[in-house]
């Protein structure tokens, strides 16, 4: 063999070689591909509505939340709490809130601020009122963080994030559309997170809703939570708690005697949704003597031709059909799913 050839024959030996090498990395990738299709169908088959996926959205969720490990959650407490002490440099600055609950004071320590709410403590099975423990264990940017509390007698006082824009309902005259719809969204999330730690809230409302300066909304107000997850399993709900005009009908009339958790909070989502796009609410009781809500049920056409209803375009009236859905397992619990079990 000439050297010319051993040159000729070694250089197709190299382009093979770097072929095959492209040929392997190629079907590495695509094996790749394959598994992580494989995996996220699965994960799609095994969700469950108390999962929704409202799409996009970062998952906070971890364990469903727990009512049994609050030795931990006391020790906590009491550390974080030692910073928020109202006597270690804490001042009043004014009151934001009042009613027959309590008060909610703006405090200020330098150029910190911090809301302090303070409540009669109503006494449960378990020793103490549950919105704390529920409230403490809740960490999403939707969520209003509860930093800690402090009980003295039958009064508790909960140290929270400060939300310098107030609540939706206070600002809801002169809210832009885009604010409107960024709101939302952020309540979705929220709610998604609030859902997926086995958590029903139970008195969504604008009033509830509170604002940052930089317009991030956070839940607040647990006080009307509960579990819908016991022990890993789902549990109905018998108690007729909440706002009436954002109750759904299956919490509202009498003749439901329980209710699953998810399907009450997302129909109070529709029924903000409707009051942040037109400023009104679309009836005042979900109960055929209520003139719209029988509408709504039974004449949709014709509602559609009222006040706030007819500002709304075909695709909002769309969403607000599958978040007020009267039968709650019909009712959408994320974008793709509803309630059913
Ligand atoms: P209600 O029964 O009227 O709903 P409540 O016991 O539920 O009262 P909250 O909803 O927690 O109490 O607070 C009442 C009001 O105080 C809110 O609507 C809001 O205007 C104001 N407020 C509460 N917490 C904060 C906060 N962290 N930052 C700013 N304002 C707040
Ligand atoms: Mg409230």
């Amino acid at each position: 063999m000439s050297h010319v050839e051993i040159y000729v024959h070694d250089q197709t030996r190299v382009v093979v070689g770097i072929y095959c090498f492209k040929m392997i990395f190629q079907l590495f990738f695509a094996v790749r591909r394959c598994f992580q299709e494989m995996k996220n169908c699965r994960r799609e088959n095994t969700s469950t509505s108390r999962e929704p996926d409202f799409g996009g959205t970062e998952n906070f969720a971890s364990s469903p939340a727990t009512l049994t490990d609050y030795e931990s959650l006391l020790k906590k407490n009491e550390d974080t709490c030692k910073r928020y002490k109202f006597a270690s440099g804490w001042t009043k600055v004014r009151v934001l809130g009042e009613g027959g609950f309590g008060k909610v004071f703006l405090l200020r320590k330098k150029k910190t601020k911090i809301a302090r709410k303070c409540v009669l403590s109503q006494p449960t099975e378990y020793g103490f009122s549950s919105e704390k423990i529920i409230h403490i264990q809740m960490s999403h940017p939707n969520v209003l963080k509860l930093y800690c509390w402090e009980q003295k007698a039958n009064i508790v006082c909960f140290n929270l994030e400060y939300c310098s824009r107030g609540d939706i309902a206070s600002h809801l005259i002169d809210l832009e559309e885009k604010d409107a719809k960024s709101y939302f969204k952020q309540l979705l999330d929220g709610v998604t997170y609030i859902h997926a730690r086995g958590i029903v809230h139970r008195d969504l409302k604008p009033e509830n809703l509170l604002v940052t300066k930089d317009k991030v909304v956070k839940i607040s107000d647990f006080g009307l939570a509960d579990f819908f997850i016991v022990n890993g399993k789902e549990i109905r709900l018998t108690e007729k708690v909440g706002t009436e005009s954002y109750m759904p009908p299956e919490v509202l009339q009498s003749h439901w005697k329980r209710y699953q958790g998810p399907p009450v909070d997302l129909w109070a989502c529709g029924i903000i949704f409707f009051k942040l796009m037109t400023k009104r609410k679309p009836w005042s009781r979900a109960d055929l003597d209520d003139k719209e809500y029988k509408m709504w049920v039974e004449n949709r056409k014709g509602l559609y031709k009222k006040d706030g209803w007819k500002e709304l375009n075909k695709a909002l009236r769309t969403l607000l059909k599958l978040l007020l859905e009267p039968n709650p397992t019909q009712r959408i619990c994320g974008w793709r799913r509803v309630c059913r079990h």
